[in-house]
């Protein structure tokens, strides 16, 4: 069964911009999906609807099988658990250093006073440590996030969200601030989560090409509604 589901999916928001429009497909468990489209076609909406950041206004998402719809309290915070996100703007906390960054994505009853106070234990330098082997940069462990360039700093964010294990990561417009060069890695990093660590990535892209050197299959977007979906073979650049 497919690890998410969108079903007859409508979203508008509260000014009446339609954000998605009966928005219907399955994404298999493990798939490397990643969805184009024009600025304001829907990408970032599409992903925000997935860890409920945003609410749908009708239709139903499955995630794992369940419809999340009705989650509150702890059955949200396990949603978000699974669901590891990355932004455009990676939204690190600059001053500090990378293993700090990294220990802040830890999910844990005590994190937050515990992150307060500094204090983590061995297992967690442990395993950002291990994150950070993840995304090739336990080289950086001690220096200050805001002394990476920004394709390092995309991949600390990465390892961020692997402090929680996630089975999905959601990247939204990952690359969108980069060069090509930082560009590869970063997308070389999530391909790498995906084929050995089994995580499903989903990314929105502006790039077709971009989009076509890493997909295993391609959603486009326009104005809301899905317009394609074929796996990259069938997709031109001219769609
Ligand atoms: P994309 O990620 O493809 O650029 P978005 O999902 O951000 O597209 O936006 C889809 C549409 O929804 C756009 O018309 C955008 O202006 C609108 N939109 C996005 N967020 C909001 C919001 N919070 N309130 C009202 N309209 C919004
Ligand atoms: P990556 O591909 O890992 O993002 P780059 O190729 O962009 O790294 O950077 C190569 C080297 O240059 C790195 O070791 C990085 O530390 C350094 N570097 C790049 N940009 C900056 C920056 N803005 N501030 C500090 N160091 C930087």
């Amino acid at each position: 069964t497919p690890i998410i589901s969108f079903k007859g999916v409508n979203k508008v928001y509260n000014n009446g911009t339609v954000g998605l429009k009966d928005i219907s497909f399955d994404i298999p468990r493990g798939q490397f999906l990643v969805v184009v489209g024009l600025s304001g076609a829907g990408k970032s909406t599409l992903l925000r609807t997935i860890n409920r950041m945003h609410e749908i206004t009708s239709g139903e998402i499955t995630v794992e099988d369940e419809a999340i719809g009705d989650y509150k309290g702890k059955a949200l915070r396990l949603l978000r658990r699974k669901i590891g996100m990355i932004f455009q703007g990676f939204n690190l906390i600059n001053r500090s250093s990378v293993e700090k960054n990294v220990l802040s994505g830890r999910v844990s009853y005590y994190a937050t006073w515990k992150t307060i106070l500094g204090l983590f234990s061995k297992a967690d330098k442990e395993k950002a440590v291990h994150a950070l082997e993840r995304v090739n940069l336990v080289e950086k462990l001690y220096t200050r996030a805001d002394e990476l360039s920004g394709g390092q700093q995309q991949r600390v964010a990465i390892a961020r969200t692997l402090m929680q294990d996630p089975k999905i990561i959601l990247a939204d417009e990952p690359v969108a601030s980069l060069d090509p060069l930082t560009t590869k890695t970063v997308m070389d990093t999530l391909k790498r989560l995906n084929q050995e660590d089994g995580i499903t990535v989903i990314v929105n892209l502006h790039s077709v090409a971009l989009a076509r050197e890493y997909a295993d299959r391609i959603i486009g977007l326009r104005a809301g509604q899905l317009v394609y979906d074929q796996p990259i073979a069938k997709v031109t650049v001219d769609d």
